[in-house]
């Protein structure tokens, strides 16, 4: 639990990060001190610009921000955030001297959440701020619960999809490579029946957290797909650095030993089934897909505990 500004409790395990934004440094001043010993972790800013590589890079959980600074103003700063599907998430409180409707209506519309006037209460800017961190702490809770899965604890299918698509795309704007990689566990079934539904659970989550693991570049993903299936999204790479994670996270969930009599080798095994491709060339992620699928069926056909790809 962190606590929040008055010493509300919060679950999460990182202080909420507040970012003031004021062209004033004595006004920055009189911001922090409001919020020195709330639990938050305070950055600042004194310029529009400032401001928004700020939000890009440290993503705070709320930005107070003036309404009226040299070069871009708060509005614009305002309206830039929510245009940015990077950024637009992040709530906006202004906080300005110009106290009129128009003004007033200007922030609304660019997207801010609340309004306040200076000079300023400095109870009535913490109870603000703190209703504001608990609205957003809770969307960012619900936006995990919709991108994870609830048991293994990777992501679920539907991002798994959305990520794809996104991906897809990306690759042809750039003209690189696209790798998808398709993992089962080898006689499932069989290991449920043996040794029970829970411990298939365990299981399962054993097996996504060495995958994760298992996963070095940033943008490279894992998903849950089905039941016992996992994908995973490998941008930028070619079909041999796709193969060679393939057999490398096929030999990390070997490793892991998990005794399974039912299965040939004696432990838990994956067949996986990878494919590459050049979007700005061919097809769409569909057919990328089918095409480890297909991989990954000729696996199991020719024994499980094994990687296939098209070249190989
Ligand atoms: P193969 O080697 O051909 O992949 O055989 P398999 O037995 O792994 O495949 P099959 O599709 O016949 O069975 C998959 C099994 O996975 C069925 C089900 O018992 C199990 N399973 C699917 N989802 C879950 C889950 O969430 N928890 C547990 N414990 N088991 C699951
Ligand atoms: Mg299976
Ligand atoms: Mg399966």
């Amino acid at each position: 639990m962190k606590p929040t500004p008055d010493g509300i409790l919060m679950p999460g395990a990182e202080p909420p990060r507040l970012l003031l934004v004021d062209d004033q440094p004595a006004n920055i001043h009189a911001l922090h001190q409001v919020f020195v010993d709330s639990g938050c972790r305070l950055l600042m800013a004194t310029q529009g610009e400032q401001a928004l590589v700020l939000c890009r890079e440290r993503q705070p959980d709320l930005v107070l921000l003036d309404m009226c600074m040299p070069g871009l103003g708060g509005i614009e700063v305002c309206a830039r955030l929510k245009a940015e599907p990077a950024t637009r998430d992040i709530p906006v409180i202004f906080i300005t001297a110009l106290q009129d409707e128009a003004n007033e209506t200007r922030a609304l519309d660019a997207g801010a959440v609340d309004f306040i006037v200076k000079p300023f209460n400095p109870r009535v800017v913490r109870a603000r701020v703190r209703t504001h961190l608990t609205l957003k702490a809770q969307a960012d809770q619900l936006r995990r619960l919709a991108l994870v899965d609830g048991l293994t604890g990777v992501y679920n299918r539907r991002h798994f999809d959305e990520q794809l698509v996104l991906e897809w795309r990306r690759a042809q704007r750039e003209g690189s490579t696209l790798s998808l990689l398709i993992a089962d566990i080898d006689h499932f079934k069989a290991f449920n029946d043996r040794f029970g539904h829970q411990a298939g659970d365990d299981c399962l989550r054993r097996v996504a957290q060495q995958l994760q693991a298992g996963l070095r570049r940033p943008g490279d993903l894992v998903a849950r797909w089905g039941g016992e299936e996992f994908a995973c999204i490998l941008p930028r790479t070619e079909a041999a650095g796709a193969r060679h994670l393939a057999h490398q996270l096929g030999a990390g969930v070997r490793a892991l030993a998990l005794a399974h009599p039912d299965s040939p080798p004696g432990v838990v095994t994956l067949s996986l089934g990878v494919a590459t491709a050049r979007p700005q060339l061919m097809d769409d992620a569909a057919a990328l897909f089918a095409r480890a699928d297909a991989q990954l069926y000729r696996a199991k056909s020719e024994g499980r505990a094994r990687a296939c790809s098209e070249e190989a």
